[in-house]
């Protein structure tokens, strides 16, 4: 076999340290990727496959993108789940000899993603990692590399698997890094796969070693365990470790950038599962997956980037210490009331961009000029800001004051070193301001006027010489000469070395020539590289101030979050809730937010909600189809939650005693995807809740039983609300929308549950919903005038009302006039029995013990069935 090219061997040879990824290799303007790759890439990309000659017979197949938009092509490929290695060319090309080296600069995977082209703005893009130890105990991190935030806590539970997914289920990483005992968790792994859709790679029980593990953290955070917040900390080390290596296996620079831990214990959040979530369409609607329509949609009035995660952040992760609450509270108060601040908080944070992010690419090393400035450009309001709230006596208010670093040095820097308009791409020149460095400005002096300089020198030696027609000229071969003509060689001066001779006349150089020439010739070459070093030295003062900018860029978040609760508060008519450790959840006049938002037009109907512990522990609440309830319920929910976050509420006034979690069992959410009935899955739901569930949580029932028959629905349901009613067993607050109107009976047999109707209007044989919710039980569901409300036509509607009178007075159902009754008629395909015992089929059943056969068995009798009954296949 014929060998292999230089450069294809090179190739080779990184190729077989990065088997998993695709490989994008550096060839001048292009990434090329070849053989398999290539293959996999071109069907991705939609790209020409062409070959390319690799020394040896056939042509290596290959493709490629440019270099200057590789980023578009990445993003596909990620989000696909590829892994891309980025192979460069680590020297000039010019000045070497033989091949370019090369090597890969960064692994791009769908957790390590710094390019904001590739990343949403307004979501953290999280890569975590797990590990779960043989005592069932679990490390869990999740660091955010684009922003520099790490998350780390431990979990212990019997119930593991359910914790772990509602943790992962709060952060939605796009990577999970786990040990190999994960694997055994059949219920996690398949929410990570199936649910989650996440890339996993998974590391061998040895690489999670504590010793190494902690050596890694050690190194990289360079203070003692106790002051990251590890001390004792073991799976969390773990964990953190690796995620570590494999943060740097893959970015390979710029580490730094993570460089503070969070601990938090999960308990110091609501409980709130990925179902819960979902019904409660905290960020997203459940039908079209939007943001419109959702909670996250009528309070995201955010107006940074950084504002939009962390409010994102915030409504995921309810509280639950009063004291927090209330800090978060105290500084909406604030704001809400101050108006005229408010509105120019609002308008200065308009001008912020997005530091989080800009500060990852600066401390990576891949920030351009314009980047740069965005930083200056957001520091100039920094100090507006930070004055803005100056004085205000809250707590949060004063610590983001504090946090709030106005940055003017490196306003200063920036604004100094860098023009206005600075072009994206540093090659292109002129980024780094005059003035700023002597050098540089001498450079381009003499670009600008080299050709004043040449006529000034011609002039000087026409006069030196008393040479008239001396001139000077450039060819690519000598550069700049002085030309002077047979006639005049005799003026010539001694210091003119002659460099050619042509027929008539004669080219000479000086010293003071050779000089200019080299600086000309050098000028343009030296600018560049004169101002990627000069940016490259501010780049490197600006990452140096990584905590200073980090810690500003959390504090304007804040306080862009408050903002915008603020904002929504006193647009939308809320109230601060008042906020208790005690069991009431007291609303006067609440209303849902989102459907309130939506039919801005119509009016809302407000409605109270009392509930306690004690005598109003569960709300069975019944009405027609269409009536409200749904609604109700969810409007319940929500402003608990929106109080826990620390929002005003959409109410008159509301007394909200902290709930540990709220679980929901709403709607038919059908989930073919997992193959599952609807049933199965209503089932599995309220088996969750029913284990989770504790007396100081709020639960959201909504139909319960409505996916079986009526009779085994409602024994259900009633078990249900039975077990949840004995505060032994559970005794959670409770809202319990129901169409079986039998279970209202409860409320005489149990002192904590009480009855609820939504009220309808009739009139005649019309039905007017009056959206208020009411004391006591319906024993009418208005089901059929609610079906004429949707439009069946009258003569159905009509025939209905005939059959319910009927089944009334139990007098069996009559047929209606004028419908001739079919006969039955024999159909001779049918497969009829006459007489059982007679009958070979009906004999080899009679053998069969279903107990103790196999599916195969079972396939292999069926067949043998059909052949007896003389039928043949296909
Ligand atoms: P149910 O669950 O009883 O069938 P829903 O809660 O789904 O009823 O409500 C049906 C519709 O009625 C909602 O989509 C909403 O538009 C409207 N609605 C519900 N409650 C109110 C209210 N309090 N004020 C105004 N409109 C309401
Ligand atoms: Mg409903």
């Amino acid at each position: 076999m014929a060998e292999l090219s230089p450069m294809m061997k090179q190739y080779t040879n990184i190729k077989k340290q990065y088997q998993d990824e695709i490989l994008f290799y550096r060839l001048g303007d292009f990434y090329e990727m070849f053989f398999d790759d290539a293959i996999k890439a071109s069907k991705e990309l939609e790209l020409t496959l062409t070959g390319r000659d690799c020394g040896q017979e056939e042509k290596a197949p290959m493709c490629g993108v440019p270099y200057h938009s590789y980023e578009a092509y990445v993003k596909r490929l990620v989000e696909k789940g590829y892994k891309v290695a980025i192979c460069e060319q680590v020297e000039d090309p010019a000045k070497c000899k033989g091949i370019v080296k090369r090597e890969v600069v960064r692994v791009i995977t769908p957790g390590t993603i710094i390019e904001t082209s590739m990343l949403d703005e307004t979501s953290n893009n999280f890569l975590c990692c797990i590990y779960l130890n043989e005592k069932k105990k679990a490390g869990v991190c999740f660091a955010d590399i684009s922003t520099g935030q790490i998350y780390i806590t431990e979990l212990v539970d019997k119930n593991i698997q359910n914790r772990l997914m509602n943790e992962i289920g709060r952060f939605t990483p796009s990577e999970i890094i786990f040990n190999p005992r994960v694997l055994k968790c059949k219920k996690l792994t398949d929410f990570i796969k199936v649910t989650l859709n996440c890339t996993v790679d998974y590391y061998e029980e040895e690489d999670f070693a504590l010793e190494p593990n902690t050596r890694e953290v050690l190194n990289h955070f360079k203070k003692p365990l106790p002051d990251i917040g590890l001390d004792d900390k073991d799976t969390a080390i773990q964990c953190l470790g690796v995620l570590l290596s494999y943060v740097s296996k893959t970015q390979m620079s710029g580490l730094e950038r993570l460089h503070t831990v969070n601990f938090y214990n999960d308990n110091q959040f609501m409980n709130l599962d990925l179902v819960a979530r979902r019904n409660l369409e905290l960020t997203e609607t459940m039908r079209s997956k939007e943001k419109k329509g959702s909670l996250l949609w009528v309070l995201d009035r955010t107006k940074t980037a950084m504002g939009k995660r962390l409010i994102k952040t915030y409504l995921e992760q309810p509280l639950l210490n009063p004291a927090l609450i209330n800090n978060r509270l105290n500084a909406v108060q604030v704001l809400y009331q101050e108006n005229v601040l408010l509105q120019s908080l609002t308008e200065l944070l308009t001008h912020v961009f997005d530091m989080e992010r800009l500060m990852t690419k600066i401390v990576y090393g891949n920030a351009n000029a314009r980047e740069v400035r965005a930083l200056a450009f957001t520091s100039r309001v920094l100090p507006q800001i930070k004055q803005s709230i100056e004085g205000i006596d809250t707590i949060m208010l004063r610590e983001i004051y504090q946090n709030i670093d106005t940055l003017e040095d490196i306003h200063d820097m920036i604004e100094n070193a860098i023009v206005d308009d600075p072009p994206v791409n540093l090659k292109d020149g002129h980024v780094i301001r005059t003035g700023y460095n002597r050098e540089l400005d001498e450079l381009r002096d003499i670009v600008r006027h080299s050709k004043q300089y040449l006529t000034n020198l011609e002039s000087s030696e026409k006069e030196k010489t008393g040479i008239k027609n001396l001139k000077i000229g450039y060819n690519k071969v000598f550069g700049y000469y002085i030309e002077v003509t047979k006639s005049n060689l005799p003026l010539v001066p001694k210091a003119y070395i002659r460099k050619q001779t042509l027929a008539n006349c004669e080219r000479y150089i000086t010293e003071e020539l050779k000089e200019l020439e080299s600086k000309i010739l050098g000028a343009n070459e030296k600018i560049v590289l004169l101002e990627q070093d000069l940016f490259e030295q501010i780049r490197k003062e600006i990452a140096a101030q990584l905590y200073r900018i980090q810690l500003t860029a959390q504090a304007v978040a804040k306080l862009d979050v408050l903002c915008s609760f603020a904002s929504v508060s006193v647009k939308q008519g809320y109230c601060c809730p008042t906020i208790t450790l005690g069991d009431e959840i007291i609303i006067k006049d609440g209303r849902h937010p989102v459907v309130e938002a939506v039919q801005s037009g119509s009016l809302f109907v407000a409605n109270d909600t009392d509930l306690n512990c004690a005598d109003r522990q569960i709300a069975v609440i019944t009405g027609p189809n269409m009536a409200g309830k749904s609604t109700y319920m969810r409007q319940v929910a929500l402003i608990t939650l929106m109080a826990q976050i620390g929002c005003f509420v959409p109410a008159k006034s509301a007394q909200i005693g902290i709930v540990d979690g709220i679980y929901t069992r709403v709607g038919a959410s059908d989930d073919l995807a997992s193959g599952q009935s609807t049933f199965m899955v209503e089932m599995n739901e309220v088996a969750n809740i029913l284990r989770n569930a504790t007396r100081k949580s709020l639960l959201i029932l909504d139909e319960i039983g409505r996916g079986t028959s009526t009779f085994d629905g409602m024994s259900i349901a009633r078990a249900i609300l039975e077990y949840i009613a004995d505060s032994k067993k559970l005794g959670a607050k409770t809202l319990f929308a129901t169409h079986y109107h039998e279970l209202t009976e409860l409320e005489e047999m149990f002192d904590c549950i009480k009855n609820y109707n939504i009220a309808v209007k009739k009139r005649g044989d019309d039905i007017i919903f009056l959206r208020r919710i009411i004391p006591g039980g319906t024993d009418d569901s208005y089901g059929i005038e609610v079906s004429k409300l949707a439009g069946i036509p009258n003569e159905v509607v009509k025939r209905a009302y005939e059959i319910l009178d009927n089944l009334e007075n139990g007098i069996g159902i009559n047929l209606p006039k004028n419908v001739k009754v079919k006969k039955r008629e024999y159909n001779p395909d049918q497969f009829i029995i006459q007489n059982p015992q007679d009958n070979e089929v009906i004999k080899r059943l009679g053998e069969i013990d279903t107990n103790v056969l196999s599916p195969l068995e079972a396939l292999n009798i069926l067949h043998e069935l059909k052949l007896i009954s003389g039928k043949k296949d296909g």
